[in-house]
């Protein structure tokens, strides 16, 4: 069916990214509850057609379980709206932004009658199970569709209550890439060294995919430990934060918490030079991923409470939303 804004109500906003922002709406002929992403281009009608040619490769993404569905698009003015499977979770960076061990008063009062949650990071069936269902998305981009996704971070990896991942978000549209108004470049980058130092761009066409791999990595220890991996003094300044990504060790996944195998996966995804780094099959095969699918299929079902985890997670992001709005309206109460 087509698309078109007279059918859309419109609800929340549920985020606001670098290039436009993405509401909740209610498509109202079918009641399907979708994300709606504007993205505001530089006005060239001539190439509006060629973006919605180029996007139509996004209705064959829809057969890949670890990519979020895509309804349509369609122009009004100088904007692109894209439809897309909404995913009640939001995603990952906003979900697990929290120090291991943080504490914040509990909402609602806990089975054991305490009066803390207590933040416990990422385990790892389930930072397996986000890592595998990434790999898998864009396994799936790269070899059925042709497709690099470009633009691999935490805020492209989508959760739903029944704690499904899925990824959204890649550079399906040459043209549409080309056409939109950059208003910032953000202050954190996933982006690997060589295309920090421009080494590869003759050769390969200013991308490869195991650039992707790189910000994979990144990623999946930023999930890991609640904040962007490179330290604080790095990304005050982006032209400091580049130069520490291309002169300094790259970061790892924090040894205590997680086994050898996880902390090797994630490494072979962080070699500097990109033809070190994992391949997808690689990393598919590797006994950290392995092990998460002989739980995903174990004989009395999944082993890996991924909903049930959601729920945890979410229950304590709530609860320090709470917390940091009682602790701000404290803070302009009149003194007594
Ligand atoms: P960016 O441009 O930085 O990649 P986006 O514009 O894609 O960010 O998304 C901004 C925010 O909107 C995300 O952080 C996410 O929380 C939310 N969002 C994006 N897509 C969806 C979706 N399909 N369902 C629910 N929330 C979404």
């Amino acid at each position: 069916f087509q698309l078109n804004m007279e059918d859309l109500e419109r609800g929340d906003e549920l985020g606001r990214g670098n290039y436009g922002t993405v509401t909740k709406v209610l498509h109202t002929p079918t009641g399907v509850t979708m994300a709606l992403k504007e993205i505001r281009l530089e006005l060239d009608n001539a190439k509006l057609n060629a973006i919605i040619m180029e996007l139509d490769v996004l209705h064959r993404a829809a057969s890949s379980s670890h990519i979020v569905d895509f309804y349509g698009a369609f122009f009004v003015e100088a904007c692109v709206y894209y439809c897309m499977e909404y995913m009640d979770g939001g995603s990952l960076d906003k979900l697990v932004n929290f120090s291991f061990g943080e504490t914040v008063p509990a909402l609602h009062p806990t089975p054991e009658g305490e009066s803390e949650l207590v933040w416990q990071g990422v385990p790892e069936d389930v930072l397996a199970r986000i890592a595998g269902s990434t790999v898998k998305g864009l396994k799936f981009l790269k070899d059925e569709l042709g497709i690099i996704h470009r633009d691999v971070k935490p805020t492209n990896v989508l959760i739903n209550n029944r704690g499904q991942i899925k990824l959204c978000d890649f550079g399906v549209s040459g043209q549409l890439e080309k056409s939109i108004a950059k208003t910032n470049i953000g202050c954190q980058t996933y982006m690997a060294p060589e295309r920090i130092s421009g080494e590869h761009q003759n050769t390969v066409g200013t991308y490869t995919v195991s650039s992707d791999v790189w910000s994979l990595g990144l990623s999946i220890i930023e999930i890991a430990i609640g904040r962007y991996p490179y330290p604080p003094e790095a990304y005050s300044n982006i032209l400091a934060q580049l130069k520490t990504i291309i002169q300094d060790d790259a970061p790892a996944l924090p040894a205590d918490r997680y086994s050898p195998e996880a902390c090797e996966w994630v490494a072979s995804c962080l070699v500097k030079a990109p033809d070190g780094r994992a391949t997808y099959a690689e990393l598919l095969e590797h006994e950290f991923i392995r092990r998460d699918e002989a739980k995903a299929g174990a004989e009395g079902g999944d082993e890996v409470d991924m909903a049930g985890w959601y729920r945890t997670a979410l229950e304590f992001k709530e609860a320090k939303t709470a917390h940091t709005q009682a602790l701000a309206a404290a803070a302009l109460a009149p003194p007594v």
